[in-house]
């Protein structure tokens, strides 16, 4: 978080918003958590398990919203759009 989110001042990684004097720590939490969810994301999805990535964005998406979570949330539901359009395709065959 680069600025408050309150008063939108320039953080430098302060805990405390130098000019309205909002508490951040909860807030900061919040977001490294939803951090936290997306890296697991990523690593599912270098691992082919597109599932467990949805899974884990919808958390890091309630937890917070990010843009990265979005985008990747965005890649994600096409992923298993195209999939399941495979698997359609496929059992017209059988
Ligand atoms: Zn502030």
């Amino acid at each position: 978080m680069e600025r408050c989110p309150l008063c939108r001042a320039t953080l430098n990684g302060a805990q405390t918003c130098r000019r309205c004097r909002a508490a951040l720590q909860s807030v900061k939490r919040v977001e490294r958590e939803g951090e936290v969810l997306v890296d697991a994301a990523i690593h599912s999805l270098s691992l082919d398990d597109v599932m467990t990535a949805e899974r884990l964005l919808r958390r890091a998406l309630a937890v917070h919203a990010a843009p990265e979570a979005c985008a990747l949330w965005r890649l994600v539901k096409m992923l298993l759009r195209r999939s399941e359009a495979r698997s359609a395709s496929a059992s017209d065959f059988l």
